[in-house]
């Protein structure tokens, strides 16, 4: 049939996972074509986004990410809001499959009181800021105060820890945007908590080794409970900057400075592990603790959005119901990453996870599951596009905008300064 000769398939974003099941269908079927449809300028989500300034050989992949662009096969088209510009049933009809792989963009709430007060944000936020994420560009938290509180423990967590202590000029050839590097320079924040309800052994930092668990338990108990060698104890003492970890502290409330018009600190409950295995939970032990502090940032997580009425999801869950990446009671529709599994796993996580959602499409595809007959594909929604006035922005546009930034990076040693005002991204691209 056509559809095995040509099929016409479409994936919604362009993070990891996007672009994980493209290289997958590209790779393992000789004739489809792979539009991939991303609502930012620029391709590459949470690589761009989200991956610390200060870890640049994680973003390596985005060389692996550039080669599947530039497939004859494969197109990306930027500036595009799937179920604002355009929706999933339009897109349904336009391929013969959709692949929804647009990532977790909300972050989960503390659901505290003080919640909304100045001086707390969202560690996603924090992120997008010193990352150049546009919605987030104009954040400029306040890093007048000398504690910091994070409440969460997991790689987000450390993240924006680390950024917040490591002395600015180790920032200043990182792709950290200029704005950021402006604040974190006036930056007044000396110590900073991460804040945990369970202990050392349900953290959920991970590391590069194999049996991860055992050896970063082991690695917490000798920082623990070694006595630093005099080198050691030396630099220690002379730091002007410090962090640490505080465990079964499950946060209550956000206290209010006196006047009630900024955070001033966060009430902690102690608590205490019960149960055993998968079923152990941290309980309060009727205990509270009050920790002092200026800002807040909460990073309990990152949270899936519905995308188009028509897809089913979780909202409990916060991921897209499917079994294997096929969704639930929509054939031809698929998902992977974040929005298939929830926001947890590095990026080697996710490519496994998009090479098995790429696998299903292509048996559903085989069997015959998929619809018959040629598909307009980019062509229809081409179409659409321009009948709304949307212009979306192309592999060759972005390679355009990223010279741009490379060359603005280059007088101050910076990989790369970010443009951040998706308007001014437009404006260089004469769109
Ligand atoms: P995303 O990367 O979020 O990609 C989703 C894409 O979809 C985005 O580009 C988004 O703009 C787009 N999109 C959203 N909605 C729409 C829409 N309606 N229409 C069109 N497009 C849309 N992993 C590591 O291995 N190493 C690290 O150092 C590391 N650091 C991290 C730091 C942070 C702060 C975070 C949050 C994660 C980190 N990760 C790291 C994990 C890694 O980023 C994820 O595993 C991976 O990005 C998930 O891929 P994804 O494609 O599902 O989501």
């Amino acid at each position: 049939s056509t559809q095995e000769k040509t099929p016409q398939i479409c994936v919604v974003g362009s993070g990891p996972a996007g672009f994980y099941t493209a290289q997958h269908l590209l790779k393992q079927h000789p004739q489809a074509h792979v539009d991939i449809y991303e609502k930012q300028p620029v391709p590459f989500g949470l690589v761009r986004f989200g991956v610390a300034p200060d870890h640049p050989e994680v973003k390596n992949v985005i060389n692996t990410f550039t080669q599947t662009a530039h497939s004859g096969r494969c197109a990306f088209w930027g500036n595009v809001e799937v179920g604002r510009d355009v929706t999933v049933p339009e897109l349904r009809e336009a391929y013969h499959a959709v692949v929804l792989s647009y990532g977790a963009e909300d972050h989960r709430a503390l659901e505290i009181p003080g919640e909304e007060l100045p001086g707390v944000c969202s560690a996603r936020a924090f992120v997008g800021w010193y990352n150049g994420l546009p919605e987030n560009r104009e954040l400029e938290p306040d890093l007048s105060y000398d504690t910091a509180v994070i409440l969460g423990q997991g790689n987000v967590a450390l993240d924006v820890a680390r950024i917040l202590l490591t002395p600015p000029e180790h920032l200043e050839r990182t792709d950290i945007t200029k704005a950021a590097l402006g604040v974190l320079r006036q930056s007044r924040v000396k110590t900073v908590w991460l804040v945990g309800r369970r202990g050392p052994l349900q953290v959920a930092f991970t590391i590069k080794v194999p049996r991860p668990r055992k050896r970063l338990t082991e690695l917490l108990l000798r920082t623990a409970t070694e006595k630093p060698g005099p080198e050691e104890a030396a630099r220690r003492a002379s730091a002007s900057r410090a962090w640490g970890l505080r465990f079964f502290r499950s946060p209550q409330q956000v206290l209010p400075s006196p006047d009630g018009r900024r955070a001033a600190g966060v009430r902690l409950a102690v608590t205490r592990l019960e149960g055993v295995g998968e079923a152990t939970r941290a309980v309060p032990t009727g205990d509270m603790e009050d920790l002092p502090c200026g800002l807040v940032l909460s990073s309990v997580g990152y949270k899936s959005r519905p995308v188009d009425p028509s897809v089913p999801f979780d909202s409990k869950l916060g991921v897209i119901p499917n079994v294997e990446g096929r969704v639930m009671d929509v054939p031809g529709l698929y998902c992977s990453g974040w929005v298939k599994r929830g926001p947890t796993g590095v990026i080697a996580t996710t490519m496994t996870d998009s090479f098995l959602t790429g696998q299903m499409l292509l048996q559903d595809l085989k069997a015959g599951l998929l619809p018959s007959g040629p598909r307009p594909g980019y062509a229809a929604i081409q179409a659409l596009l321009s009948s709304r006035g949307v212009r979306p922005v192309s592999f060759s546009d972005w390679e355009k905008l990223d010279a741009e930034e490379v060359a603005r990076g280059q007088g101050t040693g910076k990989p790369r300064e970010k443009l951040v005002d998706p308007q001014e991204m437009l404006r260089l691209l004469g769109h």
